[in-house]
Order: C-alpha cells, then structure tokens, then sequence
C-alpha cells in the first residue's frame, strides 16, 4: 500500500498514523453478524420530516452570500443532520475520496486547510449570480465558499467546500509555436508571452451544482419527474432524491468544466469590448491523443487561437471546456459507435444512425445548462462564437446572450477522415459559411473503412 500522503503545514488536522490502519471490524463476526452491526449503525437516509433533521438554510438566488447561504454537502461533523445539499463534493471523483477512506490512507474526519488556495483572480460579482433563474447549474458562489461562509462551517461543526476554484498558468501548445512560426499568432509578451507560443492563461475549474426546481424548468419536467429519473438511473444511490423534498440543491456525480480566458479576465463582461469565445465539449480521443476521426482537437486549436487574437486586440478570449466525453455518452459508448461506423461503410448520410442504434439518442449533451457558466462570467454579447453547433447556438441566444457572428473551423483544418462528422453534422443543422449539404452529396462522403486502417 502506497504510504498516506503527508502535508507539512502544521495548521492540517491530519489524522494520527493509528487511526488510519485501525480497522472498523475488530471481532470476530461472520460476514452476516458484521452487515446486520453496520447497517444497524448507519442511517440508510434522512426524511425531511424528521425532528431531528435541521439543515443549514440555503435560498438559490437571494440577493447577498449571506441571506444565500453555504451550499453544504457533507456528512461530516454534524453535517448528517445539518447538510443541506443532496450528494457528495467532488463529483464523480467522491469514489476515489471514499477508497482513500477505505483504505486508511485518509482521516475520514481530515479537514481541507485552503491557506493561500484563494482565487488567483477575483471576479466581480455579476447580477446573475442573484438570479435563481439565469443559473441553475452551478454555484455562483462556489469559488468563495471556505472564506465566506468558514465561520458558518466553524459554528455549526459542518464542512463546507468550494466547488469552483480559479487559478494561473502559461499554456504549451505544438500548434501555437507553429501559428507563431508562421506569422498568424503574434508575440506581445503579455497574452503570447514567447516565441515558443507560450500563453498565459486564468482558468476557473467548476464543479456542477444542480437547483433541482430550476434544472427541472430549463427541460420543462417537474422536479419531482427529475427526482424520480435520477434516482432510479442512479440505481438509488440517492435515497434523498425522494425522501427530503426539502433539499432543493443536487452535487450530480458528472464531470465539471473549465474555463480557459485569455488576456484581461475584466474584459470578458464587458460589452463594450468585443469577445471570441469557443465552448468545447471534451474528446480525449482527438484533444489529447490526436485522433484523426474528428475535428475536435484541430477546432479547439483554432478557438484557442481565435480567442488569443480577440484578447491582443483588446477584447477577451475565452473557451469553456466540459467534460462531455462522446456526446456525453461516454467513451465506451463512443469506440462502439466507431466500431459499427466502420464495419458498416462509413457515410456521413449514416452517421447519426450508427451512435442512434447504441445510445438510443444522437447527443446527450443537453446544452440547455451550458449558458450558466456564460452567465456566471457576465458575458451578454459573444461576437465571434467560435462553433457551428446549432444546438449550443440556441441554448446561449435563448437564454439571453446575443451572438454576433458564428466562425466554422477553417475547411483545412478537417481532417480527411473527419469530413464525415462535419459533412453530417452540417446536414443535420450545423451552421455553415460554405454551401448546405445535399442528401446525395451526404451519401458520397465516405470515411475509413477497418480495411483501409493500418
Ligand atoms: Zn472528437
């Protein structure tokens, strides 16, 4: 076993050596004697209708930090009867916290010492942070959570933890070295700090925080039809879902996002200044790896530089990245999908049908939350929306946000194996500068077959 990893401030309340290898079973029980002990000692829910039950207040959109209140999730301390937030902080990382735990290598007790971890930029309030409808999916206080509400966490034996956190750092990218190489990304020293395309970059990383009644509206269900549906296709790892009405906020175990803002991270709510900005759902496959399936490394270079370009101008330059592997379908999901593109001659006229045929859907990125981090940065007008996606065009307009002007990705920066998502994509209402698509035309893009694939 790896040794328990050691902090050297001594403000940390780490837990003793003993009590990381001090196992929770002493005696000698059956297997069965041992569950009946553990489950007789854990409540398996709380009720909103128990007495006992007191949960710190917390009222989405009110006007000021205080009358709001910490969103807190956890069951440590009192939180057991104080939490007022359905799940756990971290998202779908809390497993790996939780075998931590197991393994004795962390105090379940140990407390976050956050000294000096405050954000590196301090954005100024924005009045959608108050506003109960503009965001609905994430915490707009969720950056200031320890130093705002850490006397609360104090007073009532709670844990409160931030779930946005804000940060710097200089970006090392082969295509931005080659854009400068080729006179199209210019050096100045602040934004492009180095012939070597270095850039300097303010990154927000934010976990999602659900309002259950608001994510309900933004799909038109009740919060008791979205209570139910998460609770089952979670295979009821929330019994709170149903059993505390009460609690309104959800921490939902998904991946996060983050924010990658180029030059003055002021400009970006400032109208009068113009913004470039791409937002970008995650592909391991062809961000990190280079997969030559897709277009979504080659696009995502393209809004970076895009965005860079906007903030030497003068403007800002942002691109927001969630975490929505394949469509958020998942990465399995995604390969399968390949896979039955490829053995099935891969048209861009069949291209949608292929990942129907899995997934039962297309997409499941539901860009109708997307806007709220948009809304978070205080941005009302984007001038050059670094996308084609029609869907997140209309999730941003519709929620308020005017777009001035779409850029698709340059034609030679496709390559030649993605032209069947891009062709498809455009078909099926991807915006386009270039000519619409013909059914016939989508028939006759064809990708790789597994035979050609070396
Ligand atoms: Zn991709």
């Amino acid at each position: 076993m790896a040794p328990a990893a050691v902090c050297n401030n001594t403000n940390c309340l780490h837990g003793s050596a003993e009590s990381r290898q001090t196992p929770i079973f002493k005696d000698q029980l059956s297997l069965d004697d041992q569950f009946a002990k553990l489950v007789s000692g854990i409540p398996l829910t709380t009720y909103y209708n128990d007495p006992s039950v007191s949960p710190i207040p917390v009222s989405w959109g009110a006007a000021t930090p205080t009358s709001r209140g910490p969103i807190v999730a956890s069951r440590a301390g009192k939180g057991v009867k104080k939490h007022n937030t359905i799940g756990s902080y971290g998202g779908c990382y809390n497993i790996y916290h939780a075998l931590a735990v197991a393994s004795h290598q962390l105090n379940p007790e140990y407390r976050a010492d956050y000294t000096n971890a405050e954000p590196a930029y301090h954005f100024k309030p924005q009045p959608q942070w108050f506003n109960k409808e503009k965001i609905v999916a994430l915490d707009p206080l969720g950056h200031l959570a320890p130093w705002e509400y850490g006397h609360i966490a104090e007073s009532e034996e709670v844990e409160i933890k931030p779930t946005i956190s804000i940060t710097k750092a200089h970006l090392q990218l082969l295509e931005m070295e080659d854009y400068v190489k080729k006179g199209e990304l210019e050096v100045d020293g602040e934004v492009v700090v180095n012939q070597a395309g270095d850039l300097a970059v303010t990154k927000l990383a934010v976990d999602p925080v659900w309002y259950l009644p608001g994510v309900a509206k933004r799909f038109g269900i009740s919060e008791i039809e979205l209570r139910r549906a998460l609770f089952n296709d979670t295979c009821g790892m929330y019994p709170e879902l149903l059993t505390r009405p009460d609690i309104k906020t959800f921490l939902p175990p998904i991946g996060g996002l983050t924010v990658y803002i180029f030059g003055n991270p002021e400009n970006i709510s400032d109208s009068s200044k113009k913004l470039a900005l791409r937002v970008h759902d995650s592909c391991g496959g062809s961000d990190v790896f280079g997969s030559d399936i897709c277009t979504c490394r080659p696009y995502l270079m393209f809004g970076i530089r895009e965005a860079v370009k906007e903030a030497q101008a003068g403007g800002a330059g942002a691109v927001v990245y969630f975490q929505k592997e394949g469509r958020a379908l998942g990465e399995v999901t995604k390969y399968l999908v390949y896979n039955a593109r490829k053995r099935g001659g891969d048209s861009a006229a069949e291209y949608f049908k292929r990942t129907e045929c899995i997934a039962g859907v297309r997409d499941m990125r539901f860009q109708q939350l997307m806007p709220d981090i948009l809304h978070w940065l205080g941005i009302t007008k984007i001038d050059r929306m670094l996308s084609m996606s029609n869907m997140k065009y209309d999730a941003i307009v519709e929620s308020g946000i005017q777009i001035v002007e779409r850029v698709p990705i340059p034609e030679d920066m496709i390559p030649a194996d993605g032209q069947v998502e891009i062709d498809a994509k455009i078909q099926a209402g991807y915006f386009t500068t270039g000519n619409q698509i013909t059914e016939e035309e989508l028939k006759s893009t064809m990708g790789r077959s597994y035979t050609e694939l070396k």
